[in-house]
């Protein structure tokens, strides 16, 4: 029997290999329903293999891929998913309306076009021929036939390229509003801001395998430094010494330091210089942490930073990233750890509205 919470897709240990490239090593990964998972990682990662498995596309080696507690290739399981990837391969004599209802005939509960178009934001492209539209548009077009079919779960790649930023957080606003129907987003991007604004969850691959999961928060702090920036008359060269300093960049006064932790520089800099003013403390992205993780590889037990909060149980999934401000103490899982996206808990259906 399926559970109303069980994930909409799941990757158990999964070995892929391209010939002598193992594309994945061993990657478990859940898609629960009603939030977005974000799967970052450079170019050659595996995400679009770990994609392909799930669409059924492709075979693993080794372990087990679910769509709905079912194989991929299985039809029932095919007909809950909408897919949204970077390559679109439409018929461009098709108008716009055309070619939803087209997508929309494969489903068994599509959603009405006008709603669609709605979504979408489509309404004045549906007497348009597909191939006369700009990039942009026929992103919006490819996102319509995407969600047509009320899907279950939806795969997204890097969906708002070549968006504007109206159209962009229409998008994301929509996505929102899906996920608060319980709908699961899997999202791979490149684009962090993305990431950022809706994943509750991020999965960073490395050479195919998970090297750091967790809430955005918690990715983000994975050996990630605080920059303390100031305007002092204290010599750069001066605070570089000083222990938990890590970098000193100054532009005439105005130092940047970075360290990973704030609070000692900064008593000590205002202790040393009574003149210190525009003193700002701010962490760094996502984008910082995920190109320091990629630099670093596998994050490890023994890595204090990067399994911070590890202890706390898995069930602790905090709230969405969306839904407001998440917590530095969210949960985080590392390669090596006992945790992962497998054990994580689902956030109840409308908790991302
Ligand atoms: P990503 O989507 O993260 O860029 P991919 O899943 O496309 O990564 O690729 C993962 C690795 O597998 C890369 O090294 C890529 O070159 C290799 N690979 C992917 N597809 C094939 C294929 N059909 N044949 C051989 N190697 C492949």
């Amino acid at each position: 029997m399926q559970l109303a919470k069980s994930p909409a897709a799941a990757l158990t240990g999964v070995v892929k290999k391209y010939g002598e490239k193992t594309a994945l090593d061993g990657v478990s990964l859940n898609i629960p329903r009603g939030s977005v998972t974000a799967l970052l990682g450079p170019n050659g990662a595996g995400k679009s293999t770990a994609v392909g498995l799930m669409l059924g596309l492709i075979t693993a080696d080794a372990g087990r891929v679910e769509l709905f507690g079912r194989a991929p290739q299985e039809v029932v399981a095919r007909r809950k998913i909408g897919v949204m990837l970077q390559t679109a391969a439409l018929p461009e004599t098709l108008r716009v309306g055309e070619l939803v209802e087209l997508a929309s005939c494969y489903y068994a509960r599509p959603r009405k076009l006008a709603e669609v178009a709605r979504m979408a934001g489509i309404e004045d492209l549906l007497r348009r021929p597909y191939g006369a539209l700009s990039g942009g548009q026929q992103r919006r077009v490819q996102f319509a036939v995407a969600i047509c079919g009320n899907p279950e779960l939806l795969f997204l790649d890097e969906p708002t390229t070549g968006l504007d930023i109206e159209a962009r957080e229409a998008l994301w606003n929509v996505v929102r509003q899906l996920i608060a129907q319980g709908c699961a987003v899997l999202l791979t991007t490149h684009y962090l801001e993305e990431a950022e604004a809706l994943a509750h969850w991020v999965a960073v691959l490395v050479n195919g395998r998970i090297v750091t999961e967790g809430s955005v928060d918690a990715v983000r702090a994975v050996g990630v430094r605080r920059h303390i920036r100031c305007v002092s008359v204290l010599p750069a060269a001066q605070v570089r010494q000083w222990p938990g300093v890590d970098a000193v960049t100054a532009q005439g006064h105005r130092l940047d330091i970075e360290a990973r932790i704030a609070e000692p520089i900064v008593q000590r800099l205002l202790m040393t210089d009574p003149t210190l003013s525009e003193l700002e403390v701010t962490r760094a992205g996502l984008a910082e942490a995920f190109v320091q993780i990629t630099k670093r590889g596998p994050t490890h037990a023994s890595d204090g930073l990067a399994c911070e909060g590890q202890p706390r149980s898995s069930t602790e999934r905090a709230e969405p990233a969306h839904g407001g401000p998440t917590h530095a103490s969210d949960g985080l899982a590392c390669e090596g750890q006992p945790r992962s996206s497998t054990e994580r808990a689902e956030p109840a259906h409308g908790e991302a509205a």
